[in-house]
């Protein structure tokens, strides 16, 4: 069956501008959940092709009960950035032009757009500009090849070639860790045969910060190849292990120091911001998001390793129909586990080119400042607090503050669902030391002063009758 690709292009071009159209005044939360949307995807294997627009339009008809507005302005649920159409255009081009990205030979014009990107994200983040940058899917798998290349180098320093000899038999690897860094690092751990479990975790404060003593204390005992693992903003209170006392202290003890700043690292961009990160520049890889602060549509993320070397070795696909590793230009697929892949640079250089410097700088405190707005309305209602300190765009709330923990529980899981019931605005519950909240991620370029006070008032409105009720 051979269609027009300009009758398939321009239904999804349809469907694409009626979703986001219809997203200010629809619900914010999907009106059908997981049962009902597999029945409505339900049926047998069909046996005959269906024409393109018709298949096109047939999906945009059974998916849209099931779609959340992840990319409105009132969407604080988890932290999720709202692919920004100038991202989402750049994406289609990389489906429409169907490249296979992984080496230069193959798609120059791939792999160039990467390579400036890469030094782009270098400057924007004042990361050393001899790092190198692997184009991935998220902060997840970007943990997973910095703490790749960590393994490699830590390795490499008790004469042990990891890659080519395994972990049996190798010398133990000491890994510390705060007790509230990000579960998907414990993946990557676990990933690289080092364990979840047989990390060192080290106790944080109040906002989940590791504290310079604890970690001094444990420090004395690194010995051997070993891994020290900091965070970038923590994912419930937006906190910042503290870079500067940690970092000299760790590298001193002869660790390798990795930070994951999946949106947190973007601090760096913004002058006002930047403090929080103070002394970052001084680890050894840094984890990131393109899907966060940056807008670029799912999935995009961003591992940078200043040995760009043991990054490469940590990675490299040799086979005899590639090119030879050593003499060649950058391949893309030389910094990440994937051979072949998609284009991944071209949605974030097209971000960085339309957002610029100030544009990215301008966003990252506009958010920091709402989210600071949105904790000022909020803690002046009675019966709400504001869990932790508001240095960046995180807002963590509980309901029924002063009343028995288990009380305020209760109440703050069903504001929740009240919140989400009314949708004019969403946000998720998480725990937070045992204890629910109300969590809340102002990350989303088209979100406004006026988009905060209406879900200030909105979430105000759905605590009052549960609190007058309790
Ligand atoms: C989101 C997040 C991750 C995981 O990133 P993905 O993009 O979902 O893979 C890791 N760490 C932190 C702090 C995060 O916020």
């Amino acid at each position: 069956m051979a269609d027009d690709p300009d009758d398939v292009f321009s239904r999804a071009h349809h469907h694409a501008l009626a979703f986001r159209r219809g997203l200010d005044d629809g619900p914010q939360r999907p009106t059908a959940d997981y049962r009902v949307m597999l029945d409505r995807f339900a049926q047998a294997l069909p046996d005959a092709g269906q024409p393109g627009p018709a298949v096109i339009d047939d999906l945009m008809a059974r998916i849209r009960p099931g779609l959340a507005a992840m990319v409105g302005r009132r969407f604080f649920g988890w932290v999720m950035g709202a692919s920004h159409p100038v991202g989402v255009a750049a994406d289609w081009m990389v489906s429409a032009f169907g490249q296979n990205a992984g080496n230069h030979v193959a798609s120059p014009a791939s792999a160039a757009a990467e390579a400036v990107t890469a030094g782009w994200l270098l400057d924007l983040l004042s990361l050393p500009r001899e790092a190198s940058v692997g184009f991935v899917t998220g902060a997840t798998v970007a943990n997973f090849v910095c703490l790749a290349a960590a393994r490699k180098a830590v390795l490499r320093t008790a004469d042990w070639d990891v890659e080519a000899d395994g972990l049996f038999g190798a010398p133990p690897i000491t890994v510390l860790i705060g007790a509230d860094a990000h579960a998907t690092v414990f993946s990557a751990l676990q990933f690289l045969g080092l364990g979840s479990n047989r990390v060192l975790r080290l106790p944080t404060d109040a906002q989940g910060r590791i504290r310079p003593a604890d970690f001094a204390e444990r420090a004395k005992a690194i010995s051997g190849p070993s891994i020290v693992i900091l965070q970038a903003g923590q994912i419930s209170t937006g906190a910042f292990d503290p870079f500067a006392e940690l970092i000299p202290a760790a590298k001193a003890a002869g660790a390798w120091v990795h930070v994951d700043g999946a949106f947190g690292l973007w601090a760096r961009a913004a002058p006002n911001y930047a403090a929080l990160t103070h002394g970052i520049e001084g680890a050894d890889s840094w984890a990131t998001d393109g899907h966060k602060w940056l807008q670029t549509p799912y999935d995009l993320g961003f591992a940078i390793v200043r040995d760009a070397e043991a990054h490469r070795r940590a990675m490299t696909i040799a086979a005899s129909y590639l090119p030879a590793v050593a003499e060649s230009e950058r391949d893309p697929s030389h910094y990440v586990p994937e051979l072949s892949r998609r284009a991944r640079g071209l949605p974030a250089y097209a971000m960085i080119r339309h957002l610029g410097r100030k544009g990215i700088a301008d966003m990252v405190e506009r958010h920091c400042r709402l989210a600071a707005r949105l904790a000022d309305r909020l803690r002046q209602e009675e019966g709400i607090a504001i869990v932790n300190d508001v240095v960046l765009n995180q807002v963590a709330v509980r309901f029924g503050a002063g009343l028995a923990d288990e009380t305020a529980d209760e109440l703050t899981r069903r504001t929740i669902a009240a919140l989400q019931a009314g949708g004019v605005a969403f946000a998720g519950g998480a725990q937070w030391r045992g204890r629910w909240i109300m969590r809340l991620s102002v990350i989303s370029f088209p979100t406004t002063e006026a988009d905060i006070d209406r879900a200030a008032d909105a979430i105000i409105a759905a605590w009052r009758p549960i609190r007058d009720a309790a």
